[in-house]
Order: structure tokens, then C-alpha cells, then sequence
């Protein structure tokens, strides 16, 4: 499978249809595998936590989930087809679902959060099915792994923030029934409607990072290793 080192993490060369039908084939083969949809931040941290390198390392999809990333790419001369943003990723893959009569379970988020995702779901993508919920603050995941495996859903999303979704994933892939996990951080609180994504064209212009930061500040030490990545890059792609 071609993959794309960037900066130390193998990503897929996939377009956002190629990813959806690769999904779609992992669902198939019900081995519970598991797609991670890392971004500048989570690469920068796989460098100092080897269980998140890992656990990236071991996914069966590895999606660039941002404009940084594909940028990052093109610098080191290695341009990746495009980028898959996990939201949009989850959302293609479940309308394939829906129209096969699929399911999916929501996990993580705040308790109540995915319950609302499920109800925003039901009205959005009629035909999938809600194989249950459950809250990502929790202190022992035996019960939410029982849940997850007496639903045997096609797809989970998980949902609890790198790395802790990234190692959650490693941990469980193999070893629960489903068809296939993906990690996708506040995918679930969008989905309620409780976090509202850019605007198409600060999206299309690569700048849902900014505007993110924008609406809650507090994210601003989480880009503040963004300059150290584009540096990066630049140095190794003039390398
Ligand atoms: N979260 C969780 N359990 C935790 C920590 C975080 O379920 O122990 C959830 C949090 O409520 C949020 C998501 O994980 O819904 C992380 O969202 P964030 O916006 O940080 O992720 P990003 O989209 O930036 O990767």
C-alpha cells in the first residue's frame, strides 16, 4: 500500500473516495482494524510518545486530516493526492452505510453529547442505524468495550482526543467486534451541533485550523508546535 512519510508518520495517498471505499472493504472484513486522521499536532507528539507512534504506525488507514499536513507533504516532495479531514471522512463513510442498512456506534465526547449526534444522525442519514452511545469520560472501558462488542456495529467512531482515541484504538483493534474504528476527535460534538466547523471557504482556503483557534483560544497552545512542523518540512524538503 503506498504510503507517505511525513515527518515520521505513514500516511495513505488516498482521495477522500478512495478512503471511503477502502473503509468500506475494511467493514467487510470485520478484523475490527482502525483509521487514525492525524494532523500537525499529532504527528509533532507521535515524535515524543512512542505508544501514539505506534499506535499510528498499526492503523490499517492513516488519513491526512489537514490542510498542514498536505502542505507538509508537497514541502517535502512527496505531494499526498489531497486531504481527508476526518469529520467529512466519518460523514461520506456513514451515507455509504446508510444505504446498505449499516450501523454505528458513538463513543466519546461529553455525556449527552453523542446521544445528540445519534438524534442529529437519525434526521441527517436516514438508514444508518444508532448501535448505541457512550460518553468518553469514563474510569474503566471494560463496560463500553461489552457494549461495543454485544452491538457488533460496522463502525466506530471514537472520539476522545489524541492520543488517548490513537491508544484506545491499538489497545481494542482485534480484539472487539466491529467492523472498523476511527479516531475523530470533536467530530462528535460537531455532529451535535455544539461546535460549529469554518465556513466553506475559510475550509476551502485551509484555514479551519484558524478559525478554530479563533473561536476558542484556548487552542492556541495546542497549534503553538505548527511553526516547528513547517520548519521542519522546509528543512527536510530542501534537503
Ligand atoms: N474527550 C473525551 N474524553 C477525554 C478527553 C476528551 O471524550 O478524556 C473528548 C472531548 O469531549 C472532545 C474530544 O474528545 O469531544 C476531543 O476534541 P478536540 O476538539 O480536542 O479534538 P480535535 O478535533 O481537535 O482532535
Amino acid at each position: 500500500m503506498n504510503r507517505i512519510d511525513v515527518l515520521g508518520v505513514e500516511f495513505d495517498d488516498l482521495t477522500m473516495d478512495e478512503a471511503v471505499e477502502r473503509a468500506l472493504g475494511l467493514i467487510e472484513e470485520r478484523r475490527a482494524a482502525y483509521a487514525c486522521t492525524p494532523n500537525p499536532e499529532i504527528v509533532m507528539a507521535a515524535r515524543e510518545n512512542a505508544s501514539l507512534a505506534a499506535a499510528l504506525k498499526d492503523a490499517a488507514l492513516v488519513l491526512a486530516d489537514g490542510v498542514g499536513i498536505t502542505k507538509a507533504a508537497q514541502m517535502l516532495r512527496t505531494p499526498l493526492k489531497g486531504r481527508v479531514p476526518g469529520i467529512d471522512f466519518a460523514q461520506a463513510l456513514m451515507a455509504r452505510l446508510a444505504e446498505r442498512g449499516g450501523s454505528v456506534y458513538l463513543f466519546g465526547a461529553k455525556p449527552g453529547v453523542a446521544e445528540a449526534a445519534a438524534e442529529k444522525l437519525r434526521g441527517a442519514c436516514p438508514g444508518i442505524a444508532i448501535a448505541g452511545t457512550s460518553d468518553g469520560y469514563f474510569t474503566d472501558d471494560k463496560p463500553i468495550a461489552d457494549k461495543i462488542n454485544a452491538a457488533s456495529p460496522d463502525f466506530v467512531m471514537v472520539c476522545l482526543g489524541s492520543p488517548k482515541q490513537e491508544l484506545w484504538m491499538a489497545e481494542h483493534a482485534g480484539r472487539i467486534s466491529c467492523g472498523l474504528m476511527a479516531g475523530l476527535g470533536g467530530s462528535l460534538d460537531v455532529l451535535a451541533g455544539n461546535v460549529q466547523r469554518a465556513p466553506e471557504t475559510w475550509r476551502r482556503l485551509g484555514l479551519e485550523w484558524l478559525y478554530r483557534v479563533i473561536k476558542e483560544p484556548k487552542r492556541i497552545t495546542r497549534v503553538a508546535k505548527l511553526p516547528l512542523f513547517v520548519l521542519e518540512a522546509a528543512r527536510k524538503g530542501r534537503g
